[in-house]
């Protein structure tokens, strides 16, 4: 969809474009476009960028089809993209849940709806930069297999996205002096250089790291995913990691001494999880409690450390008294508790027993 205002810039870059060069051929929105950012550097090349020029170029990118599509193609070449009909499966189901979501409490999504592949790299990272699009390493599903999890990662990057932090973070952060340098090598220079700053995360401030993983969260309550998920997979970092901010991974763990703690993330989480339970649950250094009693220590299971999974426990135990499943009883179906319709936690190997926790939900809850 192209709002009034995308209309408007097309016009502009129609125009920019016809007056640099005889533009061959009848001139289509979409390709004049493209041919503007090529005008905005071209005029650089020969003396110096200013810093309009780069946030033009940085806009370009940003705000027009074509431009964004084509940035969309730089990225894909430099990082290779990953064609397993398996990964790509599960990130396709995946985003379009969370577009799903997004679209609940933010329907500005579908104008600009995001571009995704996976590349090669074999680290830990996702990143949304320019545009709207996306790419997620081939090493984040070997980090993460649990499929809420790799949402929350995803939502995160689309908070950003939705907020324009890329847009915003690259204007402070590329200086005329770099661009100037890379326009010396063409298009693919710039673009170059702008997808490399994506991957360092340079720009992007601890408040804006803060405001994605809130929208994350609120994604989340509007997905099919569990909200404990959140909590959930920063314990994971840090039960595969530390919690020290510079342990590893790329954007997503990014970096600099100023962003939060791994730790700090997950509380933030936990604590929001707390509220939206209407603060009837929580969970205490492993033990999930209800009311403020106890209700269970899961075990360490399933490839997850004990305290990972009781976030996810907290997670079926908020949604219960949210959508008022907590008024019915506690029962047991197999080796799963329930609470009403909702599933509360699977008994594995190392859990107390199923009618156990059952007994003691029902006398808490
Ligand atoms: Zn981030």
């Amino acid at each position: 969809m192209i709002t009034s205002k995308l209309k408007t810039k097309i016009a502009a870059a129609c125009l920019a474009g016809t007056l640099a060069v005889g533009f061959q051929g009848a001139a289509s929105p979409v390709a004049a476009e493209a041919f503007s950012i090529g005008s905005v550097i071209g005029a650089a090349i020969g003396g110096a960028i200013t810093s309009a020029q780069v946030n033009d170029a940085i806009s370009q990118y940003n705000n027009t089809e074509e431009g964004r599509q084509q940035y969309f193609q730089s990225m894909k070449e430099r990082y290779g993209v990953n064609d397993d009909p398996y990964l790509n499966e599960r990130l396709g189901s995946i985003m379009a849940n969370l577009t799903n979501a997004i679209g609940q409490v933010d329907g500005s999504i579908y104008e600009k709806p995001y571009n995704y592949f996976i590349n090669n790299d074999q680290s830990f990272n996702a990143f949304c930069t320019l545009g709207h699009n996306m790419s997620v390493n081939t090493g984040l599903f070997s980090v993460i297999e649990n499929e809420d999890e790799i949402a929350v990662v995803l939502g995160h990057e689309m908070g950003h996205g939705q907020k324009d932090h890329p847009a915003k973070g690259m204007k402070k952060s590329i200086g005329p002096q770099i661009l100037a340098n890379a326009a010396g090598s063409g298009l693919a220079g710039i673009a170059g250089t702008l997808i490399a700053n994506t991957w360092n995360n340079q720009g992007i401030t601890k408040p804006m790291e803060w405001e994605a993983d809130n929208l994350a969260f609120e994604y989340m309550t509007h997905s099919p995913y569990n909200p404990g998920a959140c909590a959930a997979v920063w314990q994971r970092v840090i039960d595969k990691g530390g919690d020290s901010k510079n342990s590893g991974f790329a954007h997503f763990m990014a970096g600099g001494s100023d962003h939060p703690s791994h730790s700090d993330r997950r509380d933030n989480y936990a604590k929001k999880l707390h509220e939206y339970s209407g603060k009837h649950v929580s969970v205490q250094g492993g033990r999930v409690q209800v009311n403020g009693k106890d209700f269970v220590a899961p075990a360490a299971s399933a490839g997850m450390s004990g305290a990972e999974r009781s976030y996810f426990v907290a997670g079926n135990l908020a949604a219960a008294f949210r959508n008022g499943h907590s008024s019915s009883a506690a029962t047991v179906s197999g080796s799963i508790v329930m609470l009403g319709a909702q599933p509360i936690i699977e008994c594995l190997n190392g859990d107390e027993s199923a009618q156990t926790l059952a007994d003691r939900l029902n006398a808490i809850k």
